[in-house]
């Protein structure tokens, strides 16, 4: 599904990646865990092409990312993130918010007049019902709490139907119940509907308890891999 291979990337003279070599299959779940300015934000966004690798190549599918504009417009279809912030809009409804994750799917005009089709209301429904915010729907989104706007972002990745999710420590700004709920939904995303989720985090808790396959990244290197069991408190 993805294949990343001798990637680097350099910001001045500051190598925040060096020589990453990871395969991750159709449907994974995987923890890429490390401290914070290991490199996992780099990462996540070489792979989305937010930002332009100085080294190395990423195959999605057997298609090689590039910055041209063909093949953003494929990646930023198929790829969905979620933010640490949430990337909420506060003033929107839950439903609004939810529906963002359509706009690419969209005719342009319909998009651009933001009149959504009744299809994707039903898709935006059905999403919020995964993470259990249906009732929520005609709600403003700053009425919610952290966890629940994070919920909210989880359902807008739904929403764009990808087939990968990049999550960049989505709880970090969470107490420890709330983010169990949101590492359970995001987990289910990949069970349940076969996305491949990786899923960044800082905390070696949260990676033995929910990672299935675990990535440890220091220094821009990674220094581990494999699963829960081998996780050593070093990494
Ligand atoms: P993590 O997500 O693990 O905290 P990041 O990928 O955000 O790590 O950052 C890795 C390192 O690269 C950090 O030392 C950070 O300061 C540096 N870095 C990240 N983005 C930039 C940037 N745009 N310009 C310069 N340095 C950056
Ligand atoms: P808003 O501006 O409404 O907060 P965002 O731009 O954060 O919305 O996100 C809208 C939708 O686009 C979300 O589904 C999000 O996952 C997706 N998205 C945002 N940035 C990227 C990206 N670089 N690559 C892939 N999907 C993205």
């Amino acid at each position: 599904m993805i294949r990343i291979r001798g990637l680097s990337k350099r910001y001045g003279d500051f190598d925040a990646l060096q020589g990453i070599d990871l395969d991750v299959a159709p449907g994974e779940f995987l923890v890429v865990l490390g401290p914070s300015g290991a490199g996992k934000s780099t990462l996540l966004r070489c792979i989305n092409r937010l930002c332009e690798p100085s080294q190395g190549e990423i195959h999605i599918d057997g298609r090689r990312v590039s910055s041209d504009a063909g093949s953003l417009r494929s990646v930023r279809r198929q790829v969905a993130m979620i933010f640490q912030h949430y990337n909420v809009v506060p003033r929107l409804s839950v439903r609004k918010n939810v529906l963002t994750g359509r706009l690419g799917t969209m005719p342009s005009l319909l998009s651009w007049l933001q009149i959504f089709p009744r299809k994707d209301v039903d898709i935006a429904q059905e999403c919020l019902r995964r993470v259990e915010l249906a009732e929520k729907a005609e709600l403003r989104t700053d009425t919610l709490s952290g966890g629940q706007k994070q919920r909210v972002g989880i359902a807008r990745a739904l929403a764009q139907q990808p087939k990968i999710i990049l999550a960049d420590e989505p709880v970090a700004s969470l107490d420890p119940k709330t983010s169990r709920t949101v590492l359970r939904y995001l987990k289910q995303a990949s069970q349940e509907l076969g996305i491949t989720v990786i899923c960044n985090l800082h905390q070696i808790d949260y990676a033995r308890e929910f990672g299935e396959r675990i990535v440890g990244v220091s220094g821009g290197r990674i220094v581990f891999e494999g699963g829960p069991q081998g996780l050593t408190d070093e990494v």
